[in-house]
């Protein structure tokens, strides 16, 4: 599932944009269909949706599969990108380090294990607060 490895290390598998696009694609368990969002679908950076993206572009001119990849890692615009007011914006340099150190793949595995509900297993979004599946209250939403 590399739509959920964002160039810049977002993981997109939290963001209520992908899981609409994962409900779209008949991908999405039961589970997750049971998270309120009115947001708009999203295939993640490696789609059309994504292609007006800096990060998308430079990744493209550098000729790598992300920011962790690149020899100019950390450079100054995705430290920019770090600072901003969000907070799932905050944690992309320590897991483009993360992805530097184990790869792609093996870093959407642990993610996904990440954003997990504690209680069910179901699958959580960014500033989700509980499980829209069981209601536990989720204290590491970001
Ligand atoms: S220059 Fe920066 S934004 Fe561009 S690919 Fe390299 S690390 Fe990513
Ligand atoms: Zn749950």
């Amino acid at each position: 599932m590399e739509r959920y490895a964002a160039y810049c290390g977002l993981y997109c598998g939290a963001c209520t944009s992908m899981i609409m696009k994962d409900r779209a694609d008949g991908v999405a368990t039961a589970l997750q269909m049971q998270l309120t969002t009115n947001d708009s679908p999203c295939g993640g950076c490696r789609s059309a949706d994504m292609a007006d993206c800096e990060f998308v572009k430079c990744n493209r001119d550098h000729g790598t599969e992300s920011c962790a990849f690149c020899t100019e890692f950390p450079c100054p615009r995705i430290v920019s990108f770090k600072g901003e007011e969000w907070e799932h914006h905050q944690v992309v340099i320590d897991n483009l380090m993360r992805i530097k150190e184990i790869g792609i793949p093996a870093w959407i595995e642990e993610q996904k294990e990440r954003w997990k509900c504690p209680s069910c297993g179901s699958r959580t979004a960014w500033y989700q607060q509980s499980c829209p599946a069981c209601g536990e209250i989720i204290t590491n939403y970001m």
